[in-house]
């Protein structure tokens, strides 16, 4: 066994990374442009070299995704569900150089990395089981009535049909689950579009091995080559000239608000508009309830001091704003929610850059005149952080939206309030989020109904007494929200229906009955 974050540097030398990107079942590093990933918790960069895909070879991958398409996306579904359950079974076959790997890009917990995988693993044979079942095309048939009046029906039969080459973004806070093979690039093999990934320069290298885990089971299993290709970038370059190229048809995204909005404007300013399904920034708002500060306030500054600091607060469904009754009982409550947080150890944040964007926006909020900092919890070393407890009233939030931003890293901003209907006004002006949470007792659902009512139309997810930490990869988990949450509150990005993103319908209109729309 090795130890919770740090790996002896050699164990870490004997992973072999070739720093070259695979062009459907080829590597290749034509390019001079070089880069390494970094360890946020010796505060160093690594020994692997990276070289940044070159125009000609994101053309190149391309090119072969798109002819590769046109063989995929006929593969029977059973078929695909043996690659899919494949590459599930060669991110195993990767062990230890895997785990390592990963914690030495992100600093993030060897537990962590364990629990990451399995949840990746899950999500890969989730959609091989699902394409193993009848029903996930919802095609749909309407028998032809000649005879009816005044005018005959025709046949019509609806089926979905996949879109093309998706490029995938991989994403800095989930280095298994929304990369490589993460939900993204599952989901869209899944619905039978042939995958680029632009892979994310934090974690190159697990990138590189969870590619090459891809390529061997797309090689055993019969994929065409170019089902798959994995690109190395430096800088927004390589990603940019992608969702621009014509052969791309469709982009997933997860990352900043920045970031989505920019591949968004950028996808429909071609020629040819492309959807972009980006997930991007949410502060996922807590309420809690009068009685509940009354009854369970230890308990409820537990549970949340354990969701905020999950994993340096580094998910999209990090709690950053809590909602608390103005009550005698708010002191309290401050003082423990503080006391949770200060006995939760240091964490590394994944790399100086997402640590100093910590630090930048925390002060901006922490400046702002009607802020008042509760308690903080500063590091020694670098790219390390405790935490940031802040408050303000509701009228002041009502007032000024800076507060509403989001703070990627443990940091949430108490906000008190008044009484459900100040509650509902301030809920009714925010953004739109991937979460809501509401914390109340029994007694109390009459009046919050109308919190909830308002909610749902912010939110892609509420939660009822509970935290937002903690997704669930099942069939009716939403994971979305109205803009900026996402692009597309329609779809979600986790759970099988997140296949629906990479098909689109279309119907056959008068053709014989034994007409095979499959095939
Ligand atoms: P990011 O800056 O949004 O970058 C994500 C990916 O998109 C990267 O591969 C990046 O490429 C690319 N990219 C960014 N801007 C682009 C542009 N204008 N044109 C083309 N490509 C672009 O996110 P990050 O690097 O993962 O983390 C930075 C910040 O994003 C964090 O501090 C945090 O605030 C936020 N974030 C939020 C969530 C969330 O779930 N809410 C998740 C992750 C990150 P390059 O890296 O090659 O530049």
């Amino acid at each position: 066994m090795f130890g919770l974050r740090t790996f002896a540097n050699s164990e870490i030398g004997m992973v072999k990374i070739s720093g070259e990107n695979c062009i459907g079942n080829q590597r290749s590093a034509m390019g001079n442009v070089q880069f390494r990933t970094f360890n946020p918790v010796s505060n160093k960069e690594n020994d692997w070299i990276f070289c940044e895909a070159t125009v000609e070879e994101i053309n190149e991958a391309a090119v072969l995704s798109s002819q590769a398409f046109k063989f995929y996306r006929n593969t029977p579904p059973a078929e695909r569900a043996n690659f899919l359950d494949t590459i599930a079974d060669e991110m195993e076959a990767l062990g230890n150089d895997l785990l390592i790997v990963f914690c030495t890009e992100s600093g993030l917990s060897e537990s962590r990395a364990r629990a990451e995988r399995a949840r990746t693993i899950f999500q890969l044979r989730s959609f091989a089981g699902l394409l193993r079942g009848n029903d996930w095309k919802r095609t749909s048939i309407d028998v032809a009535e000649p005879n009816r009046t005044p005018s005959p029906k025709t046949r019509l039969t609806k089926t979905l049909i996949p879109l093309g080459p998706v490029v995938v973004f991989g994403a800095s806070n989930f280095p298994f689950a929304y990369s490589t093979a993460g939900g993204d690039t599952a989901s869209a093999l899944a619905a039978g579009c042939t995958v680029i990934v632009k892979s994310h320069p934090m974690h190159a290298g697990t990138g590189e091995l969870v590619g090459s885990a891809i390529i061997k089971a797309a090689i055993k299993t019969g994929m065409p080559n170019g089902v798959f290709s994995n690109l190395n970038s430096k800088g927004i370059e390589v990603g940019v000239h992608l969702v621009k190229h014509p052969m791309i048809k469709a982009v997933g995204f997860t990352g900043s608000i920045q970031g989505g909005r920019a591949l968004f404007d950028l996808a429909n300013q071609r020629a040819e508009p492309i959807p972009v399904f980006a997930e991007m920034g949410s502060v996922n708002p807590v309420v809690i309830s009068p009685l509940s500060l009354i009854r369970k306030a230890e308990f409820w500054a537990g549970r949340y001091a354990d969701s905020m600091t999950q994993s340096a607060g580094q998910f999209c469904t990090n709690p950053g704003i809590i909602f608390v009754p103005e009550s005698s009982e708010l002191d309290l409550f401050s003082q423990l929610l503080t006391e949770k947080l200060e006995v939760i150890e240091n964490q590394s944040m994944l790399h100086p850059s997402i640590f100093a964007t910590y630090s930048k926006k925390k002060e901006e909020v922490l400046t702002e005149k009607s802020v008042e900092l509760i308690s903080e919890k500063r590091s020694e070393k670098e790219n390390y952080m405790g935490h940031v407890l802040a408050r303000t009233s509701g009228a002041q939030f009502l007032e000024n939206t800076n507060l509403h931003k989001e703070v990627f890293g443990v940091f949430s901003l108490m906000v008190t309030y008044k009484d459900e209907v100040e509650l509902t006004k301030i809920i009714e002006q925010m953004e739109g989020q991937l979460t809501g949470t509401i914390i109340v007792e029994p007694e109390e659902m009459p009046t919050f109904n109308s919190v909830i009512e308002v909610l749902k139309y912010r939110v892609g997810r509420i939660i009822f007494n509970g935290v937002p930490t903690g997704v669930e990869v099942c069939p009716s988990m939403h994971h979305g929200g109205p803009y900026p949450a996402s692009t597309d509150a329609r779809f979600t990005a986790v759970g099988t229906d997140a296949i629906y993103r990479w098909l689109r319908p279309i119907s056959f209109q008068n053709f014989p009955d034994d007409f095979d729309i499959e095939s």
